[in-house]
């Protein structure tokens, strides 16, 4: 089963109009000239930016994704962005519990499920995160937690079409750390092994398998060349388009 690597960028919470365009210029130029690179980019800004980045963006194949989306399509939901907006202006993926929404605004893999189910019935990718705190890393429950993590997040008809898992060690995060290669290999054969009981060996084997977690240009071809990781998902260094491409690079 060939799967196609997946390099996204998470902006988080980063960027005004300006150095917003800015960035997405200099990635979609990048992967014009790349065009023999067999990976799929995404680009992920924050809401306020997505309209121009999609339009910074034109002509180049770079997906456009959000952070975040609601379970509504619309209504009373002050602050939230519904799957419909998402994808009416561009959108082909959104982000569903990063960790850092798990912690901010404490979401629960329930939520996430529910937000997901509503993210595909309206035409929207997903790439649904999961990853263990350094707490439940020390006592040794990283596999326990992120199989429940993938029972209760994704939803029990996701396809390989429709959605992507990114495994993120909440303690690997903008820290700097990482997890040794066999241990992300590890982590991704067990959530390989969890998402082929739920949703059957074929989706599960065609499903994209990310990881996340301060992967730099000098650490990227590491974990990408590892077996069941299919690409990656970064965010401190998708923020300069040299460190973004520089990574694209160890698998382009
Ligand atoms: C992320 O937040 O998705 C992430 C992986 O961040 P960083 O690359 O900065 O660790």
């Amino acid at each position: 089963m060939v799967r196609k690597i997946m390099i996204a960028g998470n902006w988080k919470m980063n960027g005004c109009l300006e150095d917003g365009v800015k960035l997405a210029k200099e990635v979609a130029s990048a992967v014009k000239s790349r065009n023999k690179c067999p990976c799929e980019f995404v680009v992920c800004p924050p809401f306020t930016l997505l309209y121009s980045v999609k339009k910074a963006l034109r002509g180049a194949k770079v997906a456009l994704g959000a952070q975040d989306a609601h379970f509504n399509v619309k209504g009373a939901h002050t602050g939230d962005i519904s799957p419909v907006m998402l994808k009416n202006i561009g959108c082909s993926y959104v982000i569903l519990g990063h960790s850092e929404r798990r912690a901010d605004h404490f979401e629960t893999s329930k939520l996430v499920n529910k937000k997901a189910v509503a993210a595909h019935e309206n035409g929207l990718k997903t790439i649904i995160c999961i990853g263990e705190t350094e707490k439940q890393r020390d006592e040794g429950k990283t596999i326990e937690v992120c199989s429940a993590q993938i029972r209760e997040s994704v939803p029990d008809n996701a396809t390989a079409a429709d959605t992507v898992i990114a495994y993120e060690p909440v303690w690997a995060i903008g820290t700097g750390k990482t997890p040794t290669a066999s241990d992300v290999e590890e982590v991704h054969a067990a959530v390989r092994k969890v998402l082929s009981q739920k949703l059957g060996n074929r989706v599960a084997s065609a499903m994209r398998i990310l990881y996340g977690g301060s992967v730099k240009p000098n650490n990227a071809k590491e974990f990408l060349s590892l077996p069941d990781v299919d690409g990656a998902l970064i965010g401190g260094a998708s923020l300069k388009s040299e460190d973004f491409m520089s990574i694209a690079d160890s698998v382009c």
